[in-house]
């Protein structure tokens, strides 16, 4: 691997398609499985890592919002594109880029019937979503009878699935909470399908819902954070790669006398004599105030170097005292060793979030 000469997010296909492989399999040959990219393929390059997937084979797409599936049609994504949260004003989009709408409550399905109706479309594709439990986007049964009825007298539109998503699939005291879950969306599935001349597609499992419940992987499974790397436990993690290293380099080298303080509003002040290295790197790139003042720590020449002091926007100051390094070495933020969970674990939060603020300023390169 180069060393690093900026800030950089180096990204690991080989490790991508490691835990493509792995997750495939974790599931019948003849289940579909849906790589979910939004928020730019969770921080790391929706582009690269979807057509990357795409040459796997993978078999659908999804991401949250129509403006991402837009990019990665311009990118050359020819596989389906789920959008799991459209909003109607970008409708008109979604149809454009052959995009397929997740469709949750009355207002948006008549919104999107009337344009599909409009625009004289057959069986355009839709999905279906239920809320079982979640409480966040989703039918529920009483609304069914309206759709069908819908459904049976407008041919604009075909549903293509039915899902779900799993509120606590990681968190296996919440077992009998998921298998409730998973029974109402048998439930509501078979009232729908009852009703239709048709099978549409049904799914559930994210992830973690891949591993834990083997049983409820019906026609397709949804991954995002799996493909990047982390599986939710320690007992997960040891089947993933993480696919993203943040590297950084020490900009300059301060010897901090004692009394002396570093950074905006004097947070640290030393009490002995300390070495501090300034990183290229700040809270506009990804890491957040939250991991300052001694809670977060990089890796200087594999010897970890804790953030001392407030994280400025473009800097941090992290304490070397105790290590051998140089102006120009190389730093590593997470990688596979040491993870974005690890490092998000020191300031409360979770893999998924760290990973995904890493900003856009950050240059991405790849390693094929
Ligand atoms: C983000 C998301 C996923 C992916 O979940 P992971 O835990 O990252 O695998 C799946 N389904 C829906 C509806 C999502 O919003």
């Amino acid at each position: 691997m180069p060393k690093a000469q900026e800030t950089i997010l180096e990204i690991d296909l080989k490790s991508l398609k490691h835990n493509f492989e792995f997750l495939r399999s974790k599931v019948q040959k003849e289940t579909k499985i849906m790589g979910v990219v939004k928020a730019f393929a969770y921080g790391s390059d929706a582009d690269e890592i979807s057509l990357f997937l795409q040459k796997l084979n993978i078999d659908y797409f999804a991401v949250a919002y129509a403006k991402e599936g837009v990019a990665l049609r311009k990118a050359g994504v020819t596989k389906p594109i789920l959008v799991l949260h459209p909003q109607a004003t970008n409708f008109q989009l979604i149809i454009d880029n052959c995009l397929e709408p997740s469709l949750y409550n009355i207002k948006i399905f008549n919104e999107f019937v009337a344009l599909t109706s409009k625009a004289k479309q057959v069986n355009y594709p839709i999905h279906i979503k239920f809320n079982t439990g979640l409480n966040r986007l989703g039918f529920s049964e009483h609304d069914i009878e309206y759709l069908i009825s819908k459904l049976s007298t407008n041919s604009s539109i075909k549903v293509k699935s039915i899902f779900s998503h799993l509120a606590a699939s990681e968190d296996l005291d919440e077992k009998d909470f998921t298998l409730n879950q998973i029974k109402s969306f048998k439930h509501l599935s078979n009232l729908f399908i009852a009703k239709l001349d048709y099978k549409p597609m049904l799914h559930i499992c994210n992830t973690s819902g891949i591993l834990n419940y083997p049983e409820a992987h019906f026609d397709m499974v949804r991954t995002g954070i799996g493909l990047y790397g982390f599986g939710n436990s320690k007992k997960e993690n040891i089947h993933f790669k993480p696919i993203s290293t943040l590297k950084t380099i020490i900009s300059q080298i301060h010897t901090i006398e004692k009394g002396k303080s570093v950074g905006y509003n004097r947070a640290f002040k030393s009490e002995s004599l300390v070495k501090t290295a300034t990183l290229p790197i700040g809270h506009a790139d990804g890491i957040g105030r939250q991991y300052g003042n001694g809670k977060g720590f990089v890796m200087i020449n594999g010897q970890p170097a804790p953030i001392i002091g407030n994280v400025c926007m473009d800097m941090i100051m992290v304490n070397i005292s105790q290590i051998d390094c140089k102006e120009g070495d190389e730093v590593i933020v997470f990688g596979p060793k040491h993870t974005a969970e690890q490092l998000a674990e020191t300031a409360n939060t979770i893999s998924y979030e760290l990973i995904t603020s890493i900003s856009q300023r950050v240059k991405r390169s790849y390693l094929k």
